[in-house]
């Protein structure tokens, strides 16, 4: 080979691996800016189940003994209804199972405008990942009604409803559930406990961070996993 078809290969070879060097390097730099992905629990989290559920109670069966917020313990209000008598647990049952149980809920103070900011933040997608009850007669359409309703139409393309959130991929969730289970061993997502009531006396667990309400920092701890 001549002198000169020689040195074009050589530059040839040259301005390709700096494209592709270039190429990398800016691919690097989408990685950096990944997206954050944020999954928010509804009920104990932006919608207040608790607050619906007793106020419901007391007016259907105002005879009945209840169990005031204070005195709320466990994630489920069947169990600690059915604990102090019986036939009790039943009755707790029928108050989410009735229509308009879920649509009327109250949003919890600062919930709405919290997921809102943060669905408006760069490089964060958010979803609203909820487990609906079993009893499907109303449950699943009136929690479509209660997020078009509180946060927009534009939200119910980021609804996940689903029995198993161990199987959503994530950065972060936010659930007041205190253990979240399912097929999934090793979730994606950290974790964040949301106080609620029947969450707040569990003793201090270090490998579990909490949000206490949405007037804590939530913002720092979207910032933490950006790291
Ligand atoms: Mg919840």
């Amino acid at each position: 080979m001549t002198l000169l078809p020689r040195i074009v290969k050589w530059v040839e070879r040259s301005t390709s691996s700096i494209y592709f060097r270039n190429r990398c390097s800016a691919n690097m730099s989408t990685n950096n800016k990944r997206r954050l992905r944020v999954l928010v629990d509804m009920d104990g989290v932006i919608a207040d189940f608790e607050g619906g559920f007793l106020k419901k109670y007391k007016q259907k069966f105002p005879n009945e003994p209840f169990v005031s917020l204070e005195d709320r313990r466990g994630f489920w209000v069947s169990t600690q209804y059915g604990d102090m008598r019986s036939d009790l647990c039943e009755k707790a049952i029928s108050i989410w199972e009735s229509k308009n149980f879920f649509i009327e809920l109250e949003p919890l103070p600062g919930g709405v405008e919290a997921v809102k900011e943060m669905s408006k933040m760069e490089n964060t997608d958010v979803f609203i990942c909820t487990s609906p009850i079993k009893h499907y007669s109303y449950c699943p359409y009136e929690k479509y009604a209660w997020i078009e309703k509180h946060l927009g139409p534009e939200f119910l393309e980021q609804i996940i409803l689903t029995r198993d959130k161990t199987i959503v991929t994530g950065d972060l969730l936010i659930d007041d559930k205190p253990d979240i289970l399912g097929v999934e061993p090793s979730p994606s997502w950290e974790h964040v406990l949301f106080t609620a009531c029947h969450n707040k006396h569990l003793p201090p667990n270090p490998s579990q961070r909490r949000l206490l309400s949405w007037a804590d920092d939530w913002r720092g701890l979207l910032e933490s996993k950006r790291q």
